[in-house]
């Protein structure tokens, strides 16, 4: 028994690193200002499926992103961990998609990619915390869907069996297959980058990343064809290019405030037993703490 699994991972702005520049005049995310990073839900998603690889002998993982030429980075990033290929699903006209466009563009990718048993994402993106894309996708592809995974503890021909964590427990389900699932960042960290893997394709390269690079790669492409990266625009996916981008997003973020913190008060403490306990006795009293 074996499955084909396809994974949904996002590209983030470090939001740990969010400056000035962070946003653009247009209310989107000014991407080039940011260092970028695999979404880390996306990562706890990526694990699952590569525990189900090691579990089911045959099993596939596909990697499908949305984003600018520089998110082939999360391809090779799933394939230095495991994954079998992927997609990058870019072109201008995707830009600036909220989750109802971003949800759309990725379920005709998904429709083009074709046979799947399960579709994995994050719970939530870093930068967007809407945690609305993979429900809409679900939903855009007629697919049941299992949210808040923390495990899959099982997967037969037909179904798939999910522990979820709730706020307040878990709770076990069992669904038809084939489904989309969103898993949590409650879940197993995902494991390291392979060296043998990371030598085996640290030159896998789109199109353009090919036609960018200095060096002339057609020698090594040609005797290594799984080091070409797909690269998938509107066209490719026979999207309507209404329902893509800003075009096709109802969203417009009007305002970004930065809130910072200011402390009003302060208090120099001697490093004494009485003086901790007092400030404990304070902060419980005011209930910051407690
Ligand atoms: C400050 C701010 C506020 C915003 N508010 C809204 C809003 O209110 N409504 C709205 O519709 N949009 C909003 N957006 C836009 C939204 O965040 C982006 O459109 C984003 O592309 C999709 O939503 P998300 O990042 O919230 O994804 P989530 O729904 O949080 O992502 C869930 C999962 O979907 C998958 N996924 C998401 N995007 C991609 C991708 N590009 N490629 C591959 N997999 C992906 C990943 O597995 C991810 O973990 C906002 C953006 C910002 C910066």
């Amino acid at each position: 028994m074996s499955f084909k699994i396809i994974v949904l991972a996002k590209q983030v702005p470090d939001t740990r690193n969010v400056g000035k520049d962070a946003m653009k005049a247009d209310g989107t995310v000014n991407r080039g200002a940011l260092p970028a990073i695999f979404n880390p839900e996306d990562l706890n998603a990526l694990e699952q499926a590569l525990t189900l690889k090691d579990r089911y002998p045959g099993t596939t993982i596909t990697l499908l992103t949305m984003g600018p030429g520089r998110a082939a980075e999360i391809i090779r990033e799933g394939l230095y961990r495991g994954a079998d290929g992927g997609y990058l699903l870019t072109d201008r006209a995707f830009a600036g998609a909220d989750t109802l466009a971003t949800s759309y563009a990725l379920s005709m990718a998904i429709r083009k990619i074709g046979a799947f048993d399960l579709i994995l994402s994050g719970r939530q993106a870093i930068d967007g915390d809407t945690a609305q894309v993979g429900p809409q996708v679900a939903e855009k592809l007629g697919l049941s869907q299992i949210t808040y995974a923390e495990e899959i503890l099982d997967m037969t021909e037909k179904s798939i069996t999910v522990k979820r964590r709730l706020e307040r427990g878990i709770e076990i389900v069992t669904g038809p297959l084939p489904i989309l699932v969103t898993v949590n960042g409650s879940a197993s960290e995902c494991r390291p980058r392979n060296a043998k893997l990371v030598q085996k394709y640290k030159h896998a390269k789109t199109v353009t990343e090919k036609q960018e690079a200095a060096a002339d790669y057609t020698e090594l492409f040609s005797h290594r064809p799984y080091l070409n990266l797909e690269e998938w625009s509107v066209a490719d996916v026979q999207a309507d290019v209404e329902q893509c981008g800003l075009s096709g997003s109802p969203t417009k973020v009007k305002k970004i405030e930065n809130v910072i913190f200011q402390a009003k008060e302060n208090l120099t403490l001697q490093p004494t037993d009485e003086a901790i306990d007092q400030l404990m006795k304070e902060l419980i009293a005011n209930h910051t703490i407690g």
